[in-house]
């Protein structure tokens, strides 16, 4: 069987500990790989060869740097195939998606070429007799990034690509679940030209992670993943003093007005609530209708297209979604139906029950992978623990609301606070939810706003610690310090200042 290794110095390497986790294939419910977790020395051995690795990165001139990740880039692309199959295959989603998670990695890469512009000073002469004040960004040194399993390409890429460019040296911790990916990202950036040592890949788990978190050499952690362990990241790194930033788990809401075309909202709304099995941080998780009218007839064809969702393995060109990640996810999810029943929400189509000859499920028998059909709950309120709680699952919700202000509160009020869509043909209306509303990402007439590349990504609330978001101008403030010189120099630099005694006052602007 395969063994993944983690990747240090350059190259593939099986470190000193002996513990192997499992990596499956969800479409089939069969171990495909074996992936190693690092012991504390593994990662302190990551760490040594980052840190005599990166003073020489950061002393490249920033458009050798450049060349390196642009043939990075070049190599992905090269390679896009192959990484989306391996991702297909860990994670679950289709093929096509994949490669969607590989290609909104890349654009934060090819964004992070323009670190030169980002990494530019201010400058502001004669502030002062013969004083100038300049400051310049240096990148932090060695620096972690630490990510989820369903954006196994994306989010490290988001990680890397700005800390590189920057002039830091990374290690990546992503997700024992799915390792393939990042390891071969690594692979290719070495083959780009990217010096050994400068970009490493630890697999693990919390020991893998608190090894990171004790180390005094890591300077800032960039966290995607649950809100609990976002919390305890940002927790940790408060007490060690390192920069860190800690995006967590989500529920968003689609606010869907009473004159929004109301195909168009079915349509994006089975898109972005079951699309990757709903394992997306971005997901929309709960419909909110405005009006009852509104809500009867959006019910009516968000089953009519349910029934014609196709579940099928990952690399079935004609499945809309695939499997969840694990056994564990899908128990998870139907506990969460359950508990909706329980709660006297109205489970209008139930994915808990159905067998591999369902009219949902696509192809050949499916039924050792971890498939779970499309789950559509009415009636729900915000007590429930299905309103409550990141199902992270193919389940949609409906929460009714009789005005636009009462659609407002309730993400405005939700604990999480990630993202939101709105659909209206009412430009005021749309304009003055965006103002108002609790979340950091506003989608009109967008079901999935991710903002692209070049400007930032982060939630609210549970769903975001931390001062800046990930990719974007906040990425390059993320991963470099600040450094400010004031100079004095007159007409004759010999006489750098002409000698007038000590001055115990503090200077200031006559
Ligand atoms: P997770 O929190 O289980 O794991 C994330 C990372 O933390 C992994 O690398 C994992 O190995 C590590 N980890 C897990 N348990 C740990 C522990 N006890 N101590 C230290 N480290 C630990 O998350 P996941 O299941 O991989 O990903 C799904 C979650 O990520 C969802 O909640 C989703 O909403 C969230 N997510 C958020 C965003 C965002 O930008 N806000 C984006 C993608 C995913």
């Amino acid at each position: 069987m395969k063994t993944i290794n983690h990747y240090v110095g350059g190259r593939e390497w099986a470190g000193s500990s002996t513990a192997t986790q499992d990596v499956m294939n969800p479409s089939t419910g069969t171990v495909q790989a074996q992936v190693r977790l690092a012991s504390t020395a593994d990662v302190q051995e990551a760490i040594n060869n980052a840190r005599v690795a990166q003073p020489e990165w950061a002393a490249l001139n920033p458009q050798k740097r450049m060349r390196v990740l642009m043939e990075w880039i070049r190599l992905i692309n090269e390679h896009m195939d192959e990484l989306a199959t391996a991702l297909s295959l860990e994670h679950g989603k289709t093929f096509a998606d994949a490669q969607g998670d590989v290609q909104r990695g890349l654009e934060v890469v090819e964004v992070s070429l323009g670190a030169p512009h980002f990494l530019k000073g201010e400058f502001s002469d004669s502030v002062g007799t013969g004083v100038d004040t300049y400051s310049m960004r240096q990148p932090l040194g060695v620096v972690a990034g630490i990510t989820p399993f369903n954006f196994p390409a994306m989010i490290p890429l988001w990680k890397a690509g700005p800390a590189l460019a920057a002039g830091n040296a990374f290690i990546l911790k992503p997700s024992e679940r799915d390792p393939s990916v990042p390891l071969k990202l690594a692979e290719l950036f070495t083959a780009a030209g990217g010096p050994d040592g400068v970009f490493n890949v630890v697999h693990g788990d919390k020991q893998a992670v608190d090894a990171l978190l004790d180390s005094e050499v890591i300077q800032a952690i960039g966290f995607v993943g649950s809100t609990p362990i976002a919390q305890y990241i940002y927790t940790r790194c408060a007490e060690t003093g390192k920069r860190a930033q800690c995006f967590g788990g989500a529920k968003n809401h689609m606010l869907i007005l009473p004159d929004a075309n109301l195909d168009e909202v079915a349509d994006a709304l089975v898109g972005a609530a079951y699309g990757s099995a709903g394992e997306r941080c971005m997901a929309i998780s709960v419909a909110v209708p405005v009006g009852e009218e509104t809500a009867t007839a959006l019910r009516a064809k968000l089953v009519e297209r349910i029934e014609g969702l196709k579940v099928g393995h990952c690399l079935d060109p004609d499945a809309d979604y695939g499997p969840l990640v694990a056994a564990s996810a899908v128990e998870r999810v139907r506990s969460y139906i359950d508990a909706g029943v329980e709660a006297g929400a109205e489970l209008v189509v139930d994915g808990r029950e159905r067998g591999a000859t369902d009219s949902n499920f696509q192809g050949e028998d499916l039924s050792g992978g971890y498939y779970l059909a499309p789950t559509l709950f009415d009636h729900v309120t915000p007590e429930m623990s299905i309103y409550t709680d990141e199902i992270f699952g193919p389940v949609l919700t409906i929460v009714h609301a009789e005005s636009i202000d009462e659609a407002l509160r309730l993400p405005t009020e939700h604990a999480y606070g990630n993202g939101v869509s709105i659909f209206t043909r009412n430009g005021g209306a749309a304009r003055d939810i965006a103002q108002r509303i609790q979340v950091g990402m506003v989608g009109i007439n967008v079901p999935i706003p991710v903002p692209i590349a070049y400007h930032t990504f982060g939630g609210w609330k549970a769903s975001g610690f931390g001062d800046l978001n990930q990719h974007g101008p906040d990425a390059f403030r993320f991963y470099t310090k600040t450094k400010t010189v004031t100079s004095r120099w007159t007409r004759d630099d010999a006489a750098i200042t002409p000698h007038s005694g000590s001055h115990f006052v503090m200077p200031v602007v006559d």
